[in-house]
């Protein structure tokens, strides 16, 4: 087995992975990432680039240089499978060749599909495959695995990946703090054995594990916040993150205050249905919708009979004026969110919950729009990625021949962490099984 990373060795975002067969015959991506910061490492901004030919994104080393791949070139490619539903991992998707198959987890193939409809991210639902969890599947001479990880992208999987008696495990985005821990917990008691190779992601590594450790804990402290209001409180959050979504509901539905979503984030409930039937809906108790004619217009774009599926939790501005009891708002930062914060009237000991990574605050006025209503605005956020102690027991559990860092700032630290690191560069080939200088214990 051959595997390059195309991106992701030094950097969080646009994770791309090429494995091959010895032979080169046999190749499957894993991975189509959008970016997330440029080399220089200043952010990277897709609308700069939308406007380029396929062949151009190539040359500017946007798109992975995989041949075969995309839909100007002969097809040579097995199939691509996507992790999770996160942009840093699948945004690059919509230049494939259509003829090539993408494998992803139902969660993710219906989060996929709502980010189409609301976020033109021009994905070819038609050609992603379903896989069922644990479940093997063959993809020419590969066989994959596919394993639910915890992660603040429902759905979201680990990869094993078998070729030619050689073992491959892609971590994927993970956690184990998070509503999914007992499948973490899982992994970690039951490990595949025999692991050649383990791509482990190292996200959090450098950076400060924050104030709240766990899921439980930011629905805790949320709902003291909510607590201490009778009326309005914002919490910002993507409303693809189902933890938090489920952690703010439960904060809502524990101090009776109305739970208000968007059309965009009642839609993603009612097709994240696919995966569970205990996923809170816009029928559930105290959920309310309140509708956007920008998000009327999308959903009409793309069914004008699904505007309709949630009539019955519709609210509107005059009936949330009127409304004297506590309002929890699921909301992201928008335009959409600014005209209703204007339009809302008295905002009189409203709060607002900032419940994402904060360097997402950095270089916007949020806080300062906040403030200019008299809104004070808390941090309570918890990561979707595993903090160090989780990677040592992964790794501990999983004891593969080799770690390759990838999704990190620092793969440096990583041989401070573990034994048998490998760190590589983009575009560099790693021959697995490895022969490690340093004898295994
Ligand atoms: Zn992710």
């Amino acid at each position: 087995m051959k595997l390059t990373i195309h991106r992701g060795t030094h950097e969080i975002g646009g994770s791309c992975v090429e494995v091959r067969s010895d032979d080169g015959d046999q190749r499957i991506v894993v991975d189509l990432g959008m970016p997330l910061v440029r080399p220089d490492r200043t952010p990277f901004d897709w609308r700069q680039y939308e406007n380029l030919s396929p062949e151009e994104l190539l040359e500017e080393g946007i798109l992975p240089p995989v041949d075969g791949l995309y839909a100007h070139q002969e097809p040579d490619v097995q199939a691509v499978l996507i992790s999770h539903a996160h942009q840093d991992h699948y945004g690059l998707l919509r230049f494939i060749h259509p003829e090539i198959p993408v494998y992803c987890s139902t969660g993710s193939r219906a989060l996929i599909e709502v980010s189409n409809i609301f976020l033109n991210t021009a994905v070819n639902i038609r050609q992603l495959e379903p896989l069922t969890m644990w479940e093997s599947v063959t993809v020419g001479g590969f066989t994959v695995t596919p394993y639910l990880m915890d992660h603040s992208a429902p759905d979201a999987v680990a990869f094993v990946v078998d070729i030619e008696g050689n073992r491959l495990f892609y971590s994927g985005d993970f956690r184990g703090h998070g509503r999914k821990r007992a499948v973490f917990e899982r992994l970690l008691s039951h490990p595949v054995p025999d692991i050649d190779c383990l791509l482990l992601e190292g996200t959090m590594i450098g950076r400060s594990e924050g104030a709240y450790q766990s899921e439980e804990e930011v629905e805790t402290a949320v709902r003291e916040v909510i607590k201490s209001t009778n009326s309005y409180t914002f919490v910002f959050a993507s409303s693809q993150n189902l933890d938090r979504l489920i952690s703010v509901y439960r904060a809502a539905l524990q101090t009776d205050a109305l739970f208000v979503i968007d059309l965009y984030t009642a839609f993603v409930l009612d097709r994240l249905k696919v995966i569970s039937p205990n996923i809170p809906q816009a029928s559930w108790r105290n959920v309310r919708v309140l509708y956007s004619r920008y998000h009327a217009n999308k959903l009409a774009e793309f069914d004008r009979s699904q505007l309709y599926r949630f009539r019955g939790s519709k609210i509107d501005m005059t009936e949330l004026e009127a409304y004297t009891g506590r309002s929890v708002f699921f909301y992201r930062d928008n335009r959409i969110f600014r005209r209703m914060l204007r339009n809302l009237g008295s905002l009189t000991n409203s709060r607002a919950i900032y419940s994402m990574w904060p360097g997402y605050l950095e270089g916007g006025d949020l806080e300062a729009v906040l403030s200019s209503h008299g809104i004070e605005m808390t941090l309570i956020h918890t990561s979707g990625h595993a903090v160090e102690s989780d990677l040592k027991r992964l790794v501990s559990s999983l004891d593969p021949g080799c770690v390759v860092p990838m999704h990190t700032f620092h793969p440096d630290h990583f041989a401070n962490m573990f034994e048998n690191v490998i760190t590589l560069d983009d575009g560099e080939e790693l021959q697995i099984p490895v022969n490690t200088s340093i004898p295994k214990e």
